[in-house]
């Protein structure tokens, strides 16, 4: 019923895709899978791509529709940012629209008008929407050059992002069979990939799976002490003046941080779920714009924001999954500049989180998942190797130390945790044992120390045969060793008191059949980073001073655009552009046609101001 071309038109030579990006785009080359997922699509064909935040799949489908006759469709659940999409893509002279509810009668009417008349290259809509008979009428009488869907690991049930709209574009493959279709996501498992390829029918598609490492992030995570004040040192230190998503559990944590940020004098905005829905969609637009604005959010923030110059994300709180955590902290530093994923996490975490899911409504099943879960959480947290070789490894690959995360910069000591570990689970035992009570971590900490308190003379605990055996560490090293047995099962943690009970692992440590290194805690160093002069932007880490300062004159040029344009700085130019430019200093308008993210578009707008801001800087 599709009026689109046969999939049997010859694939334009390859030399075709290059020269759009280069002459839209502004870029000399493709990365990765790029062009060979191109080609792929614009021969016709279906792909699967699973690729990073960051890797550059948005070409994937742009490029083919660009050179494929007809419209492009771009089905993504995100109606709040399909605005700035569509911006981006006339920021560089390609005809982009969006349907969606947010549009006025007459607004959508002159769009649908505008793809039956050819006048787009491609157009955004949400899955509701695409559902509609009414919509998929309209499709069907237009010329369409491909289906990309993106986030489509939002069709797994099990993924994280579960979206029942989702399961509806099966009608694609069943009413458009010759329209070819993509889709891409940047978290996937196996089990994910697997079923997404089930349930949006591409079982013709060449799959393309990229490596899922972020080499440009730098992974740290930190015991927390006091998680506020070691955030504020994370930016004043590290990231002045920066971009970056601070992300919290719970509502009232994100208001609270919010808060003491901007009561520092750090500008911060907070966005959750309980907010007004224009407070939101305001919040979020200005941390789209300005440079150096924070948002303090819960998960309810970032899919599909393409900021690419978010230079950390920063949780205070510990994240329910492996999948949930490398998502967010993809969203750091998509213009592959140094970036940074921080995390403070601490014991009363787990507590709160098996508790959390232990209350939980649902089935077993479920809750076992849940736990799994936050047992893999948990184990990149107390790791003493390096993280990204076990994120990577969760992920399915496989990956040599990576010399830029925590753990690789400076290793963990190690100290013989043997008796003290057999002196703890002894203390749990006996507690249950003597007494038939059950103690959560601070207690028994309390009573391993012979600490009295209150508590500890109302319930008389000075006469149990373990009070006082565990003085040799202080409470902050019993915490955290509590941790790391915690996380490697040798105690647990149990029902709404987070109770400690042994683990499945603590038979050996017990009966004294293994000896156990643990991690030495770290007090909580400062800047990691190798450098000698503190400079107002991580983007510009490399440059000498000279080009720094062209740098920085560039930036504040790039935020007088935008703001008279109401458009995001990185619309203008990205940092990565910036920076070649200062670097490069180009004298004339063919030098600066040379730099990467420099296409036909900007640079007739923006060339000469360009030039101009250099010179007056030379
Ligand atoms: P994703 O959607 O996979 O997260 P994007 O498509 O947003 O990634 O691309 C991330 C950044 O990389 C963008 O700023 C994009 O312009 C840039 N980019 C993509 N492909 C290339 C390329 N071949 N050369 C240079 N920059 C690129
Ligand atoms: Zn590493």
């Amino acid at each position: 019923m599709s009026a689109s071309g046969p999939s049997a038109a010859p694939s334009p030579a390859p030399s075709a895709a290059l020269e759009v990006l280069s002459r839209v785009f502004g870029y000399d080359s493709f990365r990765g899978d790029q062009a060979a997922i191109i080609e792929q699509v614009t021969g016709g064909g279906d792909a699967v791509v699973l690729m990073p935040t960051g890797g550059g799949k948005s070409l994937c489908y742009q490029i083919p529709s660009l050179l494929r006759e007809g419209t492009g469709i771009v089905i993504s659940p995100l109606i709040a940012l399909m605005a700035d999409q569509v911006a981006a893509l006339e920021a560089v002279g390609i005809r982009a629209a969006y349907l969606n509810s947010t549009l006025a009668a007459h607004e959508a009417q002159a769009v649908e008008q505008q793809l039956l008349s050819g006048e787009l290259d491609l157009l955004y809509m949400a899955p509701e929407r695409l559902v509609l008979p009414r919509t998929l009428d309209l499709l069907g009488r237009a010329r369409l050059a491909l289906f990309a869907i993106d986030e489509a690991h939002c069709v797994s049930q099990w993924g994280h992002d579960f979206r029942p709209d989702y399961l509806g574009l099966t009608v694609l493959a069943e009413q458009f069979p010759t329209v070819p279709r993509i889709a891409l996501t940047a978290t996937a498992t196996e089990a994910t990939h697997r079923e997404l390829t089930e349930r949006l029918r591409l079982h013709e598609a060449r799959h393309f799976v990229a490596s899922f490492d972020r080499p440009n992030i730098r992974y740290r995570i930190e015991p927390k002490n006091n998680a506020r004040e070691q955030l504020l040192r994370l930016i004043t230190t590290e990231h002045e003046g920066e971009s970056g998503i601070v992300y919290c559990l719970s509502r009232r944590s994100v208001e609270q941080v919010a808060q003491f940020l901007q009561e520092r004098g750090i500008p911060a905005l907070p966005y959750h779920a309980g907010l007004e829905a224009s407070v939101r969609r305001d919040h979020q637009e200005r941390f789209l714009r300005a440079d150096g604005l924070i948002i303090v959010a819960t998960i309810a923030f970032g899919m599909g924001i393409d900021k690419p110059d978010v230079r950390f994300v920063a949780h205070l709180d510990l994240p329910k999954s492996i999948e949930g955590y490398y998502q967010e902290t993809g969203r750091a530093g998509r213009d592959g500049l140094p970036s940074t994923a921080w995390m403070a996490y601490g014991l009363g975490d787990v507590v709160s989180q098996r508790r959390f899911i232990d209350d939980s409504e649902g089935s077993e099943q479920h809750k076992r998942n849940a736990r799994a879960h936050l047992d893999a959480m948990l184990a990149l947290c107390e790791t003493v190797t390096c993280r990204r070789a076990q994120l990577l490894r969760y992920f399915g690959e496989h990956s040599a130390p990576c010399e830029n995360c925590d753990t690789c910069l400076s290793p963990p000591e190690t100290w013989d945790a043997t008796v003290a570990a057999q002196k703890l689970l002894s203390a749990i035992v006996r507690l249950d044992r003597e007494r038939d009570q059950r103690f959560g971590a601070g207690q028994v900490i309390d009573v391993m120390l012979g600490r009295e308190s209150e508590r500890s003379r109302r319930s008389r605990h000075e006469e149990l045969s373990v009070w006082g055996i565990g003085t040799e560490l202080s409470p902050r090293q019993w915490r955290s060793a509590m941790r790391q047995l915690l996380a490697r099962g040798i105690i647990e943690a149990q029902g709404e008191y987070g109770v400690l009970v042994l683990g499945p692992h603590a038979g050996p440590v017990l009966h004294g059949e293994t000896t156990l290194e643990l991690a030495v805690e770290r007090t909580p160093v400062k800047a990691t980073r190798p450098r000698s002069r503190r400079g107002p932007s991580r983007a510009a880490e490399g440059l000498e001073i000279a080009p720094r300062e062209r740098f920085e004159a560039l930036r504040a040029w790039r935020t007088s655009v935008a703001r008279d344009k109401q458009i995001p700085p990185y619309m203008v130019f990205s940092d990565a552009t910036l920076v070649a430019i200062a670097e490069h200093q180009p004298a004339s308008i063919d030098a600066l046609s040379q730099i990467s993210g420099v296409g036909a578009k900007k640079l007739a707008e923006y060339g000469d101001a360009v030039l101009q801001v250099l010179e007056e800087r030379a």
